[in-house]
């Protein structure tokens, strides 16, 4: 089966891949897809979005659609930045100023519970949609640390494994993830 990921968010689209494995004839980006389409996430929940974003692209490519919405999601600030996490300082997708913003929010603060929320969405021209959440749970770390990964990684420290996120290798992050917890229970009722 021929799949399109809703997104060309590069960082996103590694994970994915690499998390479906060869479940898939084909896995393509909108990009790769010539498909030129910006979703307005307007939605008020994770699931919303990535319903929104997986619809648009099937009804707009005639494949099977597949879409990622996600963020962090921290205690101490009664679950913000949620769904704006890529935009939390303003620009979208400007991932050194949201991490220094939750640095400055946090500031002080001893509560520094937080989880990474994953909604998936797949969506089929003809209708079926099929969907899950995700989490990961951890704290948010004093000052940053590690270089892999992206967005919150190197703030987002997981106490079972004595370092962040950005501290592990691809494999071990796309093997506790919470985009892998969302495609497992996905995959799972297919
Ligand atoms: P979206 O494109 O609206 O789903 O925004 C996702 C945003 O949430 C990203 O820009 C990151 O800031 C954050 N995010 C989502 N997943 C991850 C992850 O796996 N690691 C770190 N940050 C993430």
């Amino acid at each position: 089966m021929k799949l399109i990921i809703a997104s060309n968010n590069a960082h996103k689209l590694v994970e994915i891949r690499q998390i479906l494995g060869p479940r898939f004839e084909q896995i393509l980006s909108l990009r790769e897809a010539n498909i030129e389409h910006e979703t307005v996430e307007d939605g008020k929940t994770f699931m919303e979005n990535a319903l929104k974003k997986a619809r648009e692209i099937a009804a707009l490519s005639g494949c099977c659609a597949l879409a990622d919405d996600s963020g962090l999601c921290v205690d101490a600030l009664g679950g913000a930045p949620g769904i704006y996490s890529a935009r939390y300082a303003g620009e979208h997708g400007n991932d050194a100023a949201n991490r220094q913003k939750l640095l400055r929010e946090l500031a002080g603060e001893e509560d520094r519970g937080a989880h990474f929320t994953c909604a998936m969405a797949l969506v089929w021209p003809d209708g079926r949609e099929v969907c899950a959440e995700g989490y990961v749970f951890g704290r948010i770390a004093l000052a940053e640390a590690g270089e892999n990964g992206f967005g919150y990684d190197s703030l987002f420290y997981l106490p079972e494994r004595g370092c962040t996120m950005a501290q592990l290798e691809a494999g071990e992050k796309n093997a506790i993830s919470h985009r892998f917890n969302a495609l497992q229970k996905l995959l799972k009722q297919l």
